[in-house]
């Protein structure tokens, strides 16, 4: 329990205003898109790496937990104060620091919104690979501790595959800097891809560099429709076994498509049991050869049928469908379980098979919907009441969804992380041993375990 001693200490250590402990001022930082609400006794704000240091110092000697936070928009309660943690919020620590075209790089703090960035690169004809729907409003630094990203991942990759280095306070107080300015770069261990994903337990990120790309301004958007969903796995794979690497492939179940043509008035056809929404970039001069390679790879797969875009508003069209699944969710059910397992997309007609089974098994309405070129599936369980959600029936259901997904190769979640949600399922994926292992990691960078402590692992 924090006294009036520590947020006094805590006001000698940061400027004027940036400490907060008006429960009315620090409810809105108490919360994620989990829904899970905890009142943080304190919120700390910080815009640079020597206060954040201090603070972390301050509560390494005091015993005092905290909880990083960009902007809440997790949905796993990363940023959900338990265990009596303070807020650290990171949204004033919001600045672009430097953008070196030349060397495909940018460094930023770790508060910059995702969008902010891409609109800067955007005019100068670059973008950073990960795009998590939320990218208007999440941070850099949430995308980097979640490794958050989404539709274009199946090209450009997540977080892990788009961070040069960073630096980071870790649970001591101790400034550490990882990584490179380089393509290549082999000196040490890699501390970079180990803290990308690490969901706020082993440091307080301080700044990131991250590997920039040119821009292809030049994307065409299809939209292909089945009578099955063993014909569009097959499409998936066979578009991911060939050269033209998709830009984005998003995929939509018989449920998902039953919803859309209620809300969007029947934007599918009659019979129509699985669509996806698949784009292509390139450069402005080989963009149509590319369109016409990859139509006649389309059409060698069975398929009911084939849509182009023909201008931005049809594309604004195709996309209207794909994104309206999540809010329409609320309109068959007040209650939903939102996971998101990755399976190898050679086993998604299994999955998605064995998933209609469980749901008629435990009378569970199931949505299944995503990234279907990463194989990372949003399964959506759907229920109207509370108490139907905490079953036991339920709790069993989701037990059998991820022993489903593990025998199929994959993993319970593809990109929203662990944090508290889905805590008592990680021993299902990751070994006793190599648990172990991974909690002896973070008591090396955390020894009082005061970073997101009983979070992830
Ligand atoms: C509408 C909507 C759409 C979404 N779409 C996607 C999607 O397409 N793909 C996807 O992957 N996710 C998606 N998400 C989930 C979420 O947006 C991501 O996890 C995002 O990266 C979180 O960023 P944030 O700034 O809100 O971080 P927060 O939610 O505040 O924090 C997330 C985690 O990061 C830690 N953290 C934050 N900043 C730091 C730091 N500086 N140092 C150390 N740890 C830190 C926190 O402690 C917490 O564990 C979506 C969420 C919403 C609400």
């Amino acid at each position: 329990m924090l006294n009036k001693k520590h947020i006094n200490n805590f006001q000698n250590i940061l400027p004027k205003n940036y400490v907060l402990s008006e429960p009315g001022d620090c409810w809105a930082y108490g919360y994620d898109n989990s829904k899970m609400h905890v009142m943080p006794e304190c919120v700390l704000f910080a815009n640079n790496k020597d206060q954040i240091q201090n603070i972390i110092k301050y509560c390494f000697t005091e015993n005092i937990s905290i909880t990083a936070r960009g902007r809440g928009t997790g949905n796993t309660g990363g940023s959900v104060p338990i265990n009596n943690s303070i807020v650290l919020s990171l949204e004033k620590m919001n600045k672009i620091l430097n953008i070196d075209t030349k060397n495909r790089l940018v460094v930023v703090e770790p508060g910059v919104i995702n969008k902010d960035l891409q609109d800067k690169l955007y005019n100068l004809n670059f973008f950073w690979g990960p795009d998590p729907s939320s990218l208007e409003y999440s941070t850099i630094g949430g995308n980097i501790a979640n490794n958050s990203a989404g539709p274009r991942a199946v090209k450009y990759g997540t977080p892990r595959d788009n961070i040069l280095g960073l630096e980071f306070v870790s649970g001591t107080g101790d400034i550490h800097k990882t990584g490179v300015k380089t393509s290549k770069g082999v000196v040490g261990l890699d501390l970079t891809r180990l803290f990308t994903g690490s969901e706020g337990i082993l440091g307080v990120l301080t700044q990131a560099t991250l590997k920039i790309l040119p821009l292809n301004k030049s994307i065409k958007t299809i939209e292909i429709t089945f009578e099955s969903i063993i014909d569009a796995s097959e499409m998936i794979i066979s578009l991911m076994s060939q050269p033209i690497t998709p830009y984005t492939l998003e995929f939509v179940d018989s449920e998902s498509i039953k919803l859309i043509n209620l809300i969007k008035h029947n934007h599918y056809d009659q019979n129509t049991k699985a669509g996806i929404l698949l784009e292509i970039d390139g450069e402005d001069e080989y963009i149509d050869l590319m369109l016409k390679k990859i139509i006649s790879i389309i059409k060698k797969n069975k398929l009911k049928k084939i849509t182009v875009a023909k201008n931005p508003l049809e594309v604004k069209k195709l996309w209207a469908a794909r994104k309206s699944l999540s809010p329409a969710l609320q309109s068959i059910g007040k209650y939903k379980i939102n996971e998101d397992i990755a399976v190898p997309i050679s086993n998604l007609t299994n999955l998605l098979n064995k998933l209609e089974e469980i749901s008629k098994e435990y009378n569970i309405k199931i949505v299944n919907f995503g990234h279907a070129g990463n194989g990372n599936i949003h399964v959506n369980l759907i229920f109207q009441s509370e108490k139907e959600k905490n079953s036991e029936k339920t709790k069993k259901c989701l037990d059998k969804i991820f022993d489903l997904v593990l025998n199929l190769e994959g993993t319970i979640s593809g990109e929203h992380g662990i944090g508290i949600i889905k805590k008592n399922y990680i021993q299902k994926e990751i070994n006793k041993e190599t648990l172990i292992l991974m909690k002896n990691i973070k008591n090396q960078f955390d020894p009082k375990n005061i970073l997101n402590p009983n979070k992830s692992i």
